[in-house]
């Protein structure tokens, strides 16, 4: 079977707003600026965009798992409006306690889709603004994006006193987008690709970017 690279994308402080006290309603979900057109951008590559969120405030009984799945309905409308695509929308309802494997930072999540989607997980990008993204990228070996978005400067700091440095690092989701469209590994791996579309974009941020571009994946230093 074809394998076929995916792009993860974590949801809060990536898509909309952190909220230190959870997103409990659709009037409390914020896209970020830019982040529908950079989604839509993103729509341009052929393949699966999928995310993955943690979610515990189901488990902590704040919110009912119905609200969950209200407010993932709501997003992928307004995503769709926007001309973007959606994959799927994976969440974590557990606990942080219940010790389930579908939490990031554990892979469960990015092994499930990989299953239901056929991906290849070591040629995939998971963009997140926490170290428990960037740790379940490591985990299955995609190419983790944190940004400096939602928890992104806290976590970075985290980041840094654990020692982990094997992650790009970018402002936001619309920088996370434009070095993906313009990463030459990254597009010329997917096969079935029409980067024609978005070479527009591609060639502009391939310029931008082009200091982190040949040496795989650079030690946590800001892009372009
Ligand atoms: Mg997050
Ligand atoms: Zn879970």
């Amino acid at each position: 079977m074809d394998l076929t690279p995916a792009i993860f994308l974590d949801r809060d402080g990536v898509i909309n707003a952190n909220r230190s006290d959870y997103v409990k309603s659709w009037a409390e979900f914020e896209f970020l600026p830019g982040a529908l057109a950079a989604i839509r951008a993103l729509s341009t590559l052929n393949w699966p965009i999928i995310v993955v969120t943690n979610q515990s405030a189901v488990g902590r009984g704040i919110i009912p798992p119905t609200v969950v799945e209200d407010i993932h309905r709501r997003m992928l409308a307004a995503i769709r409006r926007a001309g973007g695509r959606i994959t799927e929308v994976r969440y974590c309802p557990h606990h942080p306690d219940e010790g389930c494997g579908c939490r990031k930072p554990r892979p469960g999540m990015l092994r499930a889709a990989a299953q239901r989607w056929g991906l290849d997980l070591q040629r995939s990008v998971l963009v997140g603004d926490a170290m428990s993204d960037i740790m379940a990228a490591h985990a299955v070996g995609a190419t983790p994006i944190l940004v400096l978005t939602g928890r992104g400067p806290e976590q970075l700091t985290a980041l840094r006193n654990a020692d982990i440095d094997h992650f790009h690092l970018v402002p936001d989701l619309p920088a996370a987008v434009e070095w993906l469209l313009g990463h030459p590994l990254l597009a010329a791996r997917s096969s079935k690709t029409n980067i024609t579309a978005s070479s527009a974009i591609a060639t502009a941020s391939i310029a931008a970017s082009s200091v982190n571009t040949s040496a795989g994946i650079p030690s946590g230093k800001p892009l372009g």
